[in-house]
């Protein structure tokens, strides 16, 4: 079982920010930004490379939670990052759907 999954399952701790029967939203154990979260689809998906339309609509629902989580935690007003490594090619490192949340100063220096 991948690690979100034991994450997702309790056996793995983590703190989590926000959690419904759809979505888990965590910290990162390894922050590259002053708020460094990640939003996870309780199903586990490998990633954007294999998501298949009748689970489309979970990234509808990721994304709004980003935004709402940004509002309600303070950091809308001064901008953020949402992000999507698609891939070994891209960097995605736990073979688990996930975005990236990431606010702070930080943020501005990382390229596209
Ligand atoms: P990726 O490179 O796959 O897009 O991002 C994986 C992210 O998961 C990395 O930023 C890494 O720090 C984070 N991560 C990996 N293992 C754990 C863990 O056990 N707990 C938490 N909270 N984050 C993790
Ligand atoms: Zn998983």
């Amino acid at each position: 079982m991948c690690i979100f999954c034991q994450i997702i399952k309790k056996e793995i701790k983590a703190e989590i920010v926000f959690e419904d029967e759809e979505i888990i939203v965590i910290k990162d154990i390894n922050p590259k930004a002053s708020v460094h979260l990640l939003l996870i689809p309780k199903r586990h998906i490998e990633s954007l490379i294999t998501l298949e339309k009748k689970d489309a609509s979970l990234l509808q629902e990721i994304v709004f939670r980003a935004k709402l989580l940004a509002e309600e935690l303070g950091f809308a007003s001064s901008g953020y990052k949402l992000i999507l490594n698609s891939g070994q090619g891209a960097g995605q490192l736990v073979p688990h759907l996930h975005f990236h949340l990431l606010s702070g100063s930080e943020i501005r220096d990382f390229a596209i």
